[in-house]
């Protein structure tokens, strides 16, 4: 039997993976989620039927998500996660011996259950006594908490359903907020390429840029997000990731990296000109 994954990249594309085997299905409180075996992705996280992790690429991600603030910030020890729910964040950030305390805070306890099980390539870090996992929403988490991390990372599903409020004015605010005087906000944000997810992207940076004085943006290449082009958002109330970056210190630590590199790290912040145009105005 022929059994195929497709996902709407947008209104007018459908993307499909072949499907070997269905692992898992179940529907928390929250959201719909799924594990597949693919034929050439390996095990497949999908959460209302959108692609999260993918064995096969999500190298590209994690590295991209975590590696370029801390190669900016060699001092960061103490960072808040928020969504991440598949563990492959945390598995990255506790690469570093230097990182002292993580807190994670995803919505749906069902999903880390259901990596922990599934999808050890990404989860099997969540136990390092340094995590501190807590099971809310991280809109709600960061009301709460004044100059207290070195570096945010949000990790999160797209600009509806649970991880709508990730997206907003108040969450950036709050950020800000619950950052130090050199902290560092790194989070997805979208991909520029199809109109609808161009706008959702556009509208995440210019509410992050209402907030700090340092606001980039950073791409990468993930085959199986929709367009394959990805971007991340950098913010920081200090730190420059092109010139603050220490290339020599990085590389010292020796830490291995499917993706990352310093090279990359300078040449992912060179946007193509249609991304420019898209940020000028924002
Ligand atoms: N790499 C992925 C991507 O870009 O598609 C994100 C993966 S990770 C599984 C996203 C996680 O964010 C999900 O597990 C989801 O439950 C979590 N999430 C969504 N909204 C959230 C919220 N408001 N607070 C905390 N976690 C949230």
């Amino acid at each position: 039997m022929n059994l195929w994954f497709t996902e709407n990249h947008s209104p007018n594309v459908l993307f499909s993976i072949k499907v070997l085997e269905h692992l898992y299905t179940g529907k928390s409180e929250f959201q719909k989620i799924d594990v597949l075996q693919t034929a050439e992705f390996g095990r497949v996280l999908t959460l209302d039927g959108l692609v999260m992790v993918t064995e096969k690429d999500e190298f590209i991600y994690h590295d991209m998500i975590t590696h370029v603030a801390m190669a900016t910030n060699p001092g960061i020890k103490k960072v808040l996660v928020i969504g991440a729910g598949d563990g492959g964040t945390v598995r990255e950030l506790t690469k570093y011996e230097t990182i002292e305390h993580i807190d994670m805070v995803e919505i749906d306890e069902m999903v880390v259950d259901v990596c922990k099980e599934f999808i050890p390539q990404t989860a099997s870090k969540l136990d390092d006594p340094r995590v501190h996992l807590h099971f809310e929403d991280g809109l709600k988490f960061v009301r709460s908490h004044e100059n207290e991390y070195d570096l945010i990372i949000v990790d999160s599903t797209d600009p509806f359903g649970p991880g709508e409020g990730l997206f907003t004015r108040e969450f950036y605010g709050n950020c800000y907020k619950a950052l130090n005087e050199d902290g560092i906000l790194v989070n997805q944000h979208e991909s520029p390429f199809y109109e609808e997810d161009a706008l959702g992207m556009q509208r995440a940076h210019k509410r992050i840029t209402g907030f700090f004085p340092v606001c980039k943006v950073y791409q990468v290449h993930i085959p199986t997000y929709p367009s394959g082009h990805w971007l991340f958002g950098f913010a920081s109330k200090k730190y420059d990731p092109i010139n603050d970056l220490n290339a020599d210190a990085w590389n010292q630590l020796g830490l291995k990296t499917k993706y990352y590199n310093t090279d990359i790290h300078v040449g992912s912040f060179a946007l193509p000109n249609y991304v420019k145009e898209q940020l000028k105005d924002v």
